[in-house]
């Protein structure tokens, strides 16, 4: 398994998943399955194998099947033939999903102004200041940038909210590539956290949501800039 996520340009083996950021937690085969396509050892139109997922897994072929079902019926996955692939987003819903995003995180950072205690303002704040030791490094920008949504998700204080975002999120895990990885983004969406975060710190709920709002928009941006082969990747 090390081997494959080698070789898909993935630093992160399947079986770490378990224990990542929850400690040895046993977790059921839809999660599994799921958190390896949001860490990208499965991509847009990878081929799904009932067996292979079981043995990977370590569990029996019907929690496997119960998991592929439910991820098909999530839209997470599709049908290409007889197989199930990993579904990937076409211009229109990514441009949909952009819309519904931006909003969402717009309110959380509003919510979180208004509702976010010191402890999480300073967690955010943390979060800001380490992100520039990972500026090279795409791949885990990357995943410090989801955490750092996350955080500003649940410091908005508002369940509904939080839930609905998770759903924005999961399908965010469709797209091959991170607008992080794209020349000069890195820096560019720091700086962008840095005000979304002094917004918070100030209670200003509609500056946090306008800096959180130009960030998602920004992000999109870029993303279709590489679609359009204007922009290079890094590496
Ligand atoms: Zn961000």
């Amino acid at each position: 398994m090390a081997a494959l996520a080698k070789r898909r340009g993935c630093g992160l083996a399947f079986r770490d998943l378990g224990a990542m950021e929850y400690g040895p937690v046993q977790k059921d085969a839809y999660t599994l399955i799921l958190e390896a396509i949001e860490a990208g050892i499965y991509k847009p139109g990878d081929r799904l194998v009932e067996s292979e997922l079981a043995e990977r897994l370590g569990v029996s072929r019907t929690p496997v099947r119960e998991a592929l079902q439910r991820l098909e019926t999530q839209s997470m996955l599709t049908r290409d033939g007889r197989s199930l692939i990993v579904a990937s987003l076409d211009h229109n819903q990514l441009a949909e999903l952009y819309v519904v995003r931006t909003e969402l995180e717009g309110l959380a950072a509003r919510l979180a102004a208004r509702h976010a205690t010191d402890e999480e303002i300073r967690v955010l704040r943390a979060m800001v200041e380490e992100d520039r030791k990972l500026r090279d490094n795409p791949l885990e920008l990357s995943r410090a940038n989801k955490r750092f949504h996350r955080q500003i998700h649940l410091a908005s204080h508002n369940r509904f909210l939080v839930q609905q975002l998770d759903l924005v999120h999961r399908s965010m895990a469709l797209m091959a590539t991170t607008s992080l990885a794209a020349e000069g983004r890195s820096e560019v969406a720091m700086a962008e956290h840095d005000q979304i975060v002094s917004a918070i710190e100030a209670h200003d709920g509609e500056a946090a949501y306008q800096a959180l709002k130009t960030h998602i928009s920004r992000a999109f941006e870029t993303r279709l800039r590489v679609d359009a082969g204007e922009l290079r990747l890094k590496p």
